[in-house]
Parts: structure tokens; C-alpha cells; sequence
């Protein structure tokens, strides 16, 4: 199991080469040394919900409850907050269970709130109790070492560090990264995503999608409202920088001298081919994270609604493979689109459009009715080098002709709520509650081998 980190070691180690203040770079080897650390020593298990790290009871009862509640009482979360008090031992004392009221530690409240806002989304928007289905409990540490300058998941929790107060504010601040965070928890439960190029840069997107949709989700906005910002706020007044990453406007988030500028591309033509951050999982999540956004605004409304949905179904069909590529997730976040709306439905070209404005669908996707045009036009053997032409045939072996999709029920009743009353979904591959049709149209899986292999590029 990978240890997730928010602040890429790209980021800290720019801090430590450009700041002035030996203490200050000390403080930032101290972070990257014990990322280090932590992303080298085995955490949890990927595949067994690990009930919470080894604690006191409340956690072994939040536990049973969960799968004493399976039958009756409404799922709720089940949060239990811990202070590390400057030092490592995980997960450090116990200081706020489910159902406390607030203390005066602004950093365990704001923790508690993160991590419900974040079980909300999902429970509320998919149907989904907790980050494996299954009402796993949900552990945090905060005040992790002193002037930490990260927050991670390390397979079974949270963890927060306070910040250097120069450059970071406590990670505790932002929704987003708990959202995040969480998130890789989710990843890991349903399509086990590779952490590797592009695979591992769509569980990155995965994550900064879910967790956009998190803060979203519980200030109520609409996707046009929205920042669209990923650890917004973290920075100290004096950073030139609205957050770690921008769905909105990637490369953007942020441009100090001490940071750097942000590095994410928004199209494949930016793709970044490097070994360093597992395969730039960090940078190259710009290009799906800004295909999402691309849908949500283009059909406006709550982006946790329908774009949600889509990218959640897709995400817990059990279909996409530990390697998938950009153009797999694109083609079945296709597939899912249709199926939940129908193929001419505007969900469905919105996904297809947003797809082909990064770059990850070649310009002129056919239609299902085009396709059939693309095909003769194939078999006359016309020119394949011009990719703008409205139908021809481009010269990738990405989506190239969706061949009829089997049409899935259509008449499907637009369940915009998932069932609430569904037992715990088991906790792997689980299919989705609202998934109307198994997405797996006979021999329609457009992707190429199960290497990667995006258009033109590969990532490792
Ligand atoms: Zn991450």
C-alpha cells in the first residue's frame, strides 16, 4: 500500500532548495525525509478494510456497530480524531470520537468536519458508506511532528501536519485535502488503481475530483460557483498561490518564487514523459482532472450530481484495469454516460467533448452514427493523417469507432438517488448501486493493449 502524500516531493524539494533560512530548510528535509520513510515501510493491506490502526475501544466498536448496522440503523459516520502532540507515534491519543462536540483545538475539529464532509459526499451523492462501503471508521491525527508540511493516507488513516506557518497552514484547513485523502482510501477499495503513470495520475485526478466534490458538496454550490482548487487556503498570506492544483485552470495554481510555478498540463500535448513522482502522477493529473471540470460546467448544475456520478460509477464498475490509461478511463467514463443517460444525451457528449478538448480523444470522435460513415470510409482507404477532419479516421488505436453500443436500457428510470436502503456494497469491485447495466457491450472495449498507451505518448 502506497502512503499518499498532498504536497508532492517536487514542491518541498523546490522549498528546500530556494529557501533562505537554514532552519526553514531543515524543517523541509525533515518533511521529505520522513514522506520518505513512510512511502518505503509497508502500511495496510489494500484488499482487507483494516478496521483501525491498533487503538482503544472506540474504534473496535465503531467497527461492529458498522456491521451491527448493516441491516438497521441509517449508516452514519463513525470519526475518531487523535493528537500525535508533535511527536510520530501513530495514531497518538484519542481527543474527539463520533458524536463529541467540539473542543478548543480548532485542528481536531477541523479534522472531524473534513472527514464528515467528505463520508457525506459519498453516502449522500453515491450511495457509498464510508471509504470502503462498508462504514470503515474513519481515524485522523493531527499536530503530526512539528511544522509538518504534509497530510497523508497511509492505507488505514488520516494524518495532518501542522505546517512550517511560512509557506503552509495546517492541512487541517482545506476540505479539499481530506476529500483527497480519503479518496485514495476509495481508489484503493474499488478500481485498485496502479500508482504509476498514468494510471497513478488518474488516481491522483480521481482523488482531486472527489475531493473538489467534497468541499462542493458541503458548502452546496453549483460547479460554476466553485473554486475548483485543491488545498485552497493552505498557503500563508505571502505565498503567490491559491492552492496546490486548479481542475479549473491547471498550471495556474499557483507562481512564487519559492515555489516555483505550477507545473501541470491540461492537455496531452503537455504530457510530461518523467520517472521522478512515480511517473508524474502529480503533473499529469491536470488532464483528467480538467476534463471533469469541462463536464461539469459544461452542463452546469451540482458537479457532484451528474458528472459525479458518471465519473463515480466508472469509477467503482469493476471494469477498468489496474493499469488504465487516460483513454480507457475516457471511453468507459463514455460508456457510463450513456448507459446512466442515454447515448445523445448531454451528459454523454459533454463527457465525449471534454475528453476530446484535452487531447485524450482524438478530435473528430465519431458517433455512433458517424462511425459507421468512419468505417466505409476506412475500407476505401482514405488518408488517416488528418486528425481535424470532421470524420476521419485518425491514426491512434484509441476509441476509434465505438461500435454500437448494445444499447443499455435506456429507459432506465433516471435514479438520481442511489438506494439508500442497499446493504454495505461489498467491499471490492463492488458494482455500484445505480449501475443500471453491466457497462461491457460485447467487444466494444475500444482500448488498446494493457499497456500505456495514450495517444502518442507513454507514460512510464
Ligand atoms: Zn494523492
Amino acid at each position: 500500500m502506497t502512503v499518499h502524500h498532498i504536497v508532492p516531493p517536487y514542491l518541498l524539494e523546490r522549498l528546500e532548495q530556494t529557501a533562505d533560512d537554514p532552519t526553514l530548510r531543515a524543517r523541509y528535509r525533515q518533511s521529505l525525509d520522513h514522506d520518505a520513510m513512510f512511502r518505503t515501510r509497508p502500511a495496510a493491506s489494500t484488499t482487507e478494510a483494516p478496521a483501525a490502526p491498533t487503538t482503544e475501544a472506540p474504534a473496535a466498536e465503531g467497527a461492529e456497530a458498522s456491521e451491527a448496522q448493516g441491516e438497521a440503523a441509517a449508516p452514519s459516520p463513525q470519526r475518531a480524531i487523535h493528537d500525535a502532540e508533535h511527536e510520530t507515534a501513530l495514531p497518538g491519543n484519542l481527543v474527539r470520537s463520533e458524536g463529541d462536540p467540539d473542543v478548543p483545538d480548532t485542528a481536531v475539529n477541523e479534522s472531524y468536519d473534513g472527514l464528515g464532509a467528505t463520508w457525506s459526499l459519498f453516502h449522500e451523492c453515491f450511495g457509498r458508506d464510508s471509504i470502503d462501503g462498508a462504514g470503515v471508521p474513519l481515524i485522523s491525527t493531527v499536530h503530526f511532528d512539528r511544522d509538518y508540511v504534509n497530510a497523508f493516507w497511509n492505507g488505514e488513516q488520516m494524518v495532518f501536519g501542522d505546517g512550517d506557518g511560512v509557506i503552509f497552514r495546517s492541512f487541517t484547513s482545506s476540505i479539499d485535502i481530506t476529500g483527497h485523502e480519503l479518496t485514495h482510501g476509495v481508489v484503493q477499495h474499488t478500481a485498485g488503481l496502479a500508482y504509476e503513470g498514468q494510471a497513478g495520475a488518474l488516481t491522483e485526478s480521481l482523488c482531486d475530483v472527489f475531493g473538489s466534490l467534497a468541499k462542493q458538496h458541503h458548502l452546496g454550490q453549483a460547479g460554476t460557483e466553485a473554486d475548483w482548487i485543491i488545498g485552497a487556503g493552505i498557503f500563508t498570506d505571502g505565498v503567490a498561490g491559491v492552492g496546490i492544483r486548479s481542475l479549473a485552470q491547471p498550471g495556474s495554481a499557483y507562481d512564487d518564487p519559492r515555489l516555483g510555478r505550477d507545473p501541470q498540463p491540461s492537455h496531452m500535448s503537455d504530457y510530461v514523459d518523467t520517472e521522478d513522482d512515480n511517473g508524474g502522477v502529480h503533473l499529469n493529473s491536470g488532464i483528467p482532472n480538467h476534463a471533469f471540470y469541462l463536464v461539469a460546467t459544461t452542463l452546469g448544475g451540482n458537479a457532484y450530481e451528474d458528472p459525479g456520478r458518471i465519473w463515480y460509477t466508472t469509477l467503482t464498475s469493476g471494469d477498468l484495469p489496474a493499469t488504465c490509461t487516460f483513454a480507457q478511463f475516457a471511453a468507459a467514463t463514455q460508456q457510463t454516460a450513456e448507459s446512466l443517460f442515454g447515448p445523445e444525451s448531454p451528459q454523454a457528449q459533454a463527457v465525449t467533448t471534454a475528453w476530446t478538448q484535452v487531447g485524450v480523444l482524438p478530435t473528430a470522435t465519431p458517433s455512433r452514427t458517424e462511425s459507421i460513415d468512419l468505417m466505409r470510409a476506412a475500407q476505401t482507404g482514405l488518408d488517416t493523417s488528418t486528425p481535424p477532419a470532421p470524420a476521419s479516421p485518425t491514426p491512434t488505436p484509441t476509441p476509434t469507432p465505438t461500435p454500437p453500443t448494445p444499447t443499455p436500457p435506456t429507459s432506465t428510470p433516471p435514479t438520481s438517488t442511489p438506494p439508500t436502503s442497499t446493504p454495505p456494497t461489498p467491499s471490492d469491485s463492488a458494482p455500484s448501486p445505480p449501475t443500471p447495466a453491466p457497462p461491457s457491450p460485447p467487444d466494444s472495449t475500444p482500448e488498446p493493449p494493457a499497456t500505456d498507451e495514450p495517444p502518442g505518448e507513454t507514460a512510464n
